[in-house]
């Protein structure tokens, strides 16, 4: 027989499509018939900061939360997008415009396919931490991801009160590397308060998510950043009428004085999915110099003859540990 690749079984998965589909086309079909048959507000700019199968929340200009359904034509939708949208009610409206977007970030979805989860993101915090412990291919794979997507990456090294002196020093000659390539890197500690300044004074004005293992404190970060989360949170399941526990929804928290964060499980772990070894090589950015000059125009950069990648290893140009973590990632992802 066969060998599968997924062990999850197609069928149900399809029916779950399916049904999801047919919600998202009958909420759609009312949306073109409130469209038909309604009063409608002028038109006006909004962010979605709520995502949730075929409903969206969009803020307007003065910060209030209006449930909107989408029009049909419209491409898929995700938090952050920029909308034009119109009032069919109070607190409801149609979406009927989607806005340019900056940046988008995908994740693989069960078939491995690439699926939007959020829009006019411009930093990705990648949070690390001596426990669960500092996974280093883990952080490269984000910056890989980040600069595949063109979000700036910032490396936050969580938990530093968990470290003596001595050993913070050693962590921190031992990520040197990283900003010899210009990575900013903030040490932090939402126990001790440590950081947290800086760490605001880089979210501010910016769209940022927090990516990262579970347990490095991506949620104590960001309830530090905002202290009045839990009645965030709150409101917007007033807003939605779904628990306050759900798992599925992907939000946009503003920052007091300017800037936001967009959070959910699926952003926080989201996964290289199907990156080619080249966009892997480029993800790596000191590679980029030597690329070109391999003697192979497809060099993987393993074991090729005259692979400049490696020789810029060999004579200490670009530091061994990334060139292993690379190996190790193209490996990973059953690359040769
Ligand atoms: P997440 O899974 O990345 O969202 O991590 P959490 O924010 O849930 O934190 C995981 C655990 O680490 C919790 O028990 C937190 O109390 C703890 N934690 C978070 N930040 C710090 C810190 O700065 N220092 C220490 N020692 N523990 C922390
Ligand atoms: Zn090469």
């Amino acid at each position: 027989m066969k060998k599968r690749r997924h062990t999850r079984p197609q069928r149900p998965y399809d029916k779950i499509q399916q049904d999801r589909l047919a919600r998202g086309e009958k909420k759609a079909a009312r949306a073109e018939h409130l469209l038909a048959t309604s009063e409608l507000g002028p038109k006006q700019t909004g962010q979605v900061v709520a995502h949730y199968g075929a409903n969206m929340e969009v803020e307007d200009e003065q910060g209030r939360l209006h449930h909107c359904l989408t029009r049909r034509n419209l491409p898929r939708l995700v938090c952050g997008d920029m909308v034009i949208w119109q009032a069919t009610g109070e607190n409801t409206g149609i979406i009927v415009e989607q806005q340019a977007r900056r940046t988008l970030l995908s994740r693989p979805d069960y078939n491995t396919q690439l699926r939007p989860v959020a829009a006019n993101i411009d930093q990705m915090l990648v949070v690390t931490a001596s426990r669960p412990g500092f996974d280093e291919d883990l952080v490269n794979r984000y910056l890989i991801a980040a600069h595949l997507t063109e979000i700036t990456p910032v490396i936050v090294v969580n938990k530093v009160d968990l470290l003596s002196a001595e050993e913070l020093q050693r962590v921190q000659s031992h990520l040197n590397i990283y900003t010899e390539l210009d990575y900013r890197i903030i040490y932090a500690s939402t126990q001790q308060r440590h950081g947290l300044d800086e760490l605001y004074q880089q979210v501010h004005n910016r769209t940022s998510i927090f990516v990262g293992q579970s347990g490095v404190g991506k949620s104590s970060l960001i309830k530090t950043l905002i202290p009045d989360l839990d009645i965030r949170i709150g409101a917007l399941s007033q807003a939605t009428g779904l628990g306050k526990h759900t798992t599925t929804v992907t939000v946009l928290y503003r920052l007091r004085d300017g800037g936001s964060i967009i959070d959910s499980p699926g952003v926080r772990e989201f996964g290289l999915g199907h990156v080619s070894q080249q966009r892997i090589a480029q993800g790596f950015i000191e590679f980029q110099l030597y690329m070109g000059h391999c003697k192979f125009n497809d060099c993987t950069h393993h074991a090729e003859p005259d692979c400049a990648v490696r020789e810029a290893v060999e004579h200490g140009a670009i530091d061994r540990r990334r060139y292993e973590s690379y190996l190790r990632i193209v490996k990973s992802l059953g690359r040769p």
